[in-house]
């Protein structure tokens, strides 16, 4: 069984492609042998049982290439006109190297909005377990052609992090042009010297990102976003690794012990993602739920309409709710599916009713498992 790092294997992996990697910086022609290298990797992963997803920068390289633009300075609109162009043949790429294994590929395009806004991530977040469900291998980018400036990353080692976090993955590897952290910027200082663990980020760890050069027309992350990401992850539950990614099969040489920084996350990601729910968000309301209900949430399932006796308070979908027993014990929060108003309408009613009565319905329950954490546990 394949295990990506000595500290956990929780059978989910993040993989984020940096734009220098796919396409050539000299001609601007995708790196297509790579590519097929990597593919190699990921059936080596999926073949232990690993959940894998891909978050690939390259679409403004490509579409640079594509329209002729590789030598030009450009504005952000014509960068997101350049994404448009190149999403399609990124995605395409990935589809040609992995298809010919057995694997399916499905683009997902996310904006910093379907990460930071509860409900768009709860969206986000299932529509991404389902492909997993389905052994799909989906390809993240930012969705370029409508992140503007003060709404996008314009990064995808963050995109990335939050990804990591969005499924809680245990793993995620960046693979980059530098092979980790250093204590200072070694192109510039020749005493730099490489860190190959980080167990905790402190502002120490944070200043040693440095200001960087950056290959033009090619990614726009750096150090500092690798390490914001990193603040993300680790937080997250997940361990994160910068390696040089440049070599062929990039993974592989990974799981042969070649030099890289680590990232500890320091907690594993169920504890983090509980946390998360019991004690980061602010309940907007309680529901009562019957014995039948209780039994279910102590055996692990999720809360189903059918068990809730009461509903008090104003909220909306993603929004974290107390879930009481009828003599008023809390017995667990989670992040509700329905708006109080929706799920006003549904209490009581079994799930074969739910999608009549609302006209839709988002998966049944209304606190999926996955977001229930019990107070007793
Ligand atoms: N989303 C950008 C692209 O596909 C890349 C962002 C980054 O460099 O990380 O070209």
């Amino acid at each position: 069984m394949v295990s990506l790092n000595p500290f956990k294997d929780t059978k989910r992996v993040v993989i984020k492609i940096g734009s220098a990697l796919l396409v050539d910086p000299e001609s601007g022609d995708l790196r297509k042998s790579w590519l097929e290298s990597l593919s190699v990797d990921i059936v080596r992963l999926t073949s232990a049982g690993e959940n894998v997803v891909l978050v690939s920068s390259g679409a403004i390289a490509i579409g640079r290439t594509r329209l002729n633009q590789w030598d030009k300075k450009l504005s952000l609109s014509e960068k997101q006109a350049c994404a448009a162009a190149g999403q399609a043949l990124l995605t395409q790429a990935y589809e040609e190297v992995l298809s010919p294994h057995g694997l399916v590929t499905a683009q997902v395009l996310l904006t910093l909005y379907d990460t930071e806004d509860r409900r768009r991530w709860l969206n986000a977040r299932g529509t991404l377990q389902s492909l997993l469900a389905m052994k799909v291998i989906p390809i993240i980018n930012e969705n370029d052609t409508v992140a503007t400036d003060e709404i996008r990353y314009g990064d995808n080692d963050r995109l990335a992090a939050r990804t990591a976090q969005m499924i809680s993955a245990g793993t995620l590897v960046l693979l980059s042009d530098i092979d980790g952290l250093y204590t200072a910027d070694p192109r510039i200082h020749d005493d730099a010297e490489h860190i190959p663990v980080v167990e905790s980020m402190s502002s120490e760890i944070m200043n040693m990102a440095g200001d960087e050069n950056k290959l033009a027309g090619m990614g726009s992350g750096g150090m500092k976003t690798k390490l914001a990401a990193a603040q993300i992850a680790t937080k997250a539950g997940c361990d994160m690794c910068i390696m040089d990614g440049n070599a062929p099969k990039p993974i592989s040489r990974l799981l042969d012990g070649e030099p890289c920084t680590w990232f500890k996350a320091t907690q594993n990601p169920r504890d983090a993602r509980r946390q998360w729910i019991s004690g980061h968000l602010n309940a907007k309301g309680h529901l009562t739920i019957d014995e039948g209900a209780h039994a279910a949430l102590k055996k692990g399932k999720s809360l189903l309409a059918v068990g809730i006796m009461d509903i008090t308070g104003a909220f909306e979908k993603g929004d974290a709710i107390i879930i009481k027993t009828p003599n008023k014990t809390e017995v667990a929060r989670g992040i509700i599916s329905y708006s109080s108003k929706d799920a006003m309408r549904i209490i009581g009613k079994t799930t074969a009713e739910i999608a009549d009565i609302l006209g839709y319905d988002y998966g049944t329950p209304i606190i999926h498992r996955d977001n229930l954490v019990l107070s007793d546990k």
